[in-house]
């Protein structure tokens, strides 16, 4: 693994100030990450002594306000879910176990589309401001070029795949913006199950595949 999100990612992270669906990538990323987790940890003690020397708020007066307040916010209506083991799911024949603070999502993992039995999409529904899916390459498959209008994070979940800029194995985050065209590919014996996080369309930008030709100026994945 050679590639980890940078290091205002993990801080924000920590702070609780990066949107969910980064939030939850990262959280992936760290299951499997030793050297991301020490980081992790490293600034949350340190967020941990700034917070105990941080003044402290002053209280309401009285209790009835305080009481008052209180019951007027608002009730979190999601359920709260426990942590729950890693689960199974399939696709091209092939079985693998989701990680587990994907496994948490496991019911909402759409149908599998596939692309010419090359390349399958599944969209998990997470989040409305962007686009997050699970993405399956087989081996020995080329990816059109293309270039987002925005930006799509990727982390691998099993296998690899390469592009112009390098290789990529299991737990590696990558994060590419409207400024990189990329064609990713595998290697014969090698496929790639990996979390594809899209804030906007993806375009192509030459030798349109006949395959994805269908989606006419961007497609998600
Ligand atoms: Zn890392």
């Amino acid at each position: 693994m050679s590639y980890h999100p940078q290091s205002d990612i993990l801080q924000a992270y920590v702070e609780g100030s990066l949107d969910e669906v980064t939030a939850f990538t990262v959280a992936i990323h760290l299951e499997s990450c030793p050297q991301c987790k020490r980081k992790v940890a490293l600034a949350e003690q340190k967020c941990g002594e700034a917070l105990s020397h941080a003044p402290i708020e002053q209280t309401p007066d009285n209790f009835d306000d305080m009481f008052a307040q209180i019951v007027t916010l608002e009730q979190n209506s999601e359920p709260f879910r426990a942590p729950q083991q890693a689960k199974p799911i399939t696709v091209n024949n092939k079985t693998f176990m989701l990680p587990r603070a994907l496994g948490r999502f496991s019911d909402q993992i759409g149908d599998w589309k596939s692309y010419g039995g090359k390349v399958f999409s599944a969209p998990i529904e997470i989040a409305d401001s962007c686009r997050v899916n699970l993405m399956y390459i087989a081996e020995d498959v080329q990816i059109p070029q293309h270039t987002h209008k925005g930006i799509e994070s990727t982390l691998v979940l099993h296998g690899g795949f390469s592009d112009e800029d390098g290789h990529y194995e299991v737990g590696d985050y990558l994060v590419k913006d409207a400024s990189i065209k990329h064609s990713p590919f595998t290697k014969p014996g090698e496929d790639c199950l990996c979390l594809a996080v899209l804030t906007e369309p993806m375009i192509f930008t030459q030798g349109v595949a006949r395959l994805f030709n269908m989606f006419g100026k961007g497609m998600y994945p």
